[in-house]
């Protein structure tokens, strides 16, 4: 009888240890395949400007409106990890810092492959601490070389056929700063604002291998940040760069 009963103790142990086995598994592999879910990963950090405060507000006007949640990280040194993060776009809300060789080629394979970068504002100005790297520039579109006081401007709309820029209208924005910039070839501008008399590009798309950038220089702190204009096509252009690539 005794043995009888540790027999059926250890079927039941037996049982009761794959059940829990197989729900760990189970737990497991639900963590692993929300790791693999596509994200669009937002980069934000750097000197002068609130960042973390302005992708938080990008992230709370987004949500709902794109294909593929928003992972915001203030760590700066995960390019090389896009393909691991099943990243689908990158967008960057930064300044400063430096980039690798590895993050650089990183970035570069993943734009070519066909992956979308949405840069805002400071992403012409980023990763220079060392002096401006070139293949960035190529990529990003621009360089930042200087502004002129920061405040309210016109901006002007230069395209009006593009899916980005069709239905707007010149507008202003009433606390931010006009980058001038060193241009990288292939730019499709599709924003200027003028300074010193001078029309000086401002918001671009370009074409990047099998993958697409839009880069506005808009986006100095909260203010534009609440822009419905600046926001609204920040989201055509994560449409245009990150989610439908063939379009
Ligand atoms: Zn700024």
């Amino acid at each position: 009888m005794r043995k009888r009963f540790l027999t059926q103790l250890s079927l039941v142990s037996i049982i009761t240890c794959c059940c829990l086995f197989g729900a760990l598994y189970t737990a497991d592999c639900q963590a692993f395949q929300q790791n693999r879910q596509p994200v669009i990963y937002l980069l934000a950090g750097g000197n002068f400007h609130l960042t973390e405060e302005c992708a938080d507000l990008l992230i709370q006007y987004l949500q709902g409106k794109t294909r593929y949640p928003v992972k915001k990280t203030m760590v700066r040194y995960d390019l090389t990890r896009l393909d691991e993060l099943n990243a689908q776009g990158l967008i960057l809300i930064t300044q400063g810092g430096v980039l690798s060789d590895a993050e650089l080629q990183s970035l570069q394979a993943f734009v070519r492959s066909g992956k979308g970068v949405v840069g805002i504002h400071g992403a012409t100005d980023s990763f220079d601490d060392a002096g401006e790297v070139e293949a960035y520039t190529d990529l990003i579109g621009g360089w930042f070389q200087s502004h002129p006081p920061r405040g309210e401007f016109p901006v002007t709309v230069k395209n009006t056929s593009h899916p980005i820029t069709r239905e707007m209208k010149n507008f202003r924005v009433r606390y931010d700063e006009r980058y001038v910039m060193k241009l990288a070839d292939g730019l499709d501008v599709l924003l200027t604002v003028d300074v010193d008399g001078k029309e000086i590009p401002n918001t671009w798309t370009k074409d990047y291998g099998q993958g697409r950038v839009f880069y506005t220089g808009l986006g100095h702190d909260r203010t534009t940040f609440r822009n419905a204009t600046f926001l609204s096509m920040v989201v055509r252009g994560i449409k245009w760069a990150i989610e439908d690539p063939a379009q």
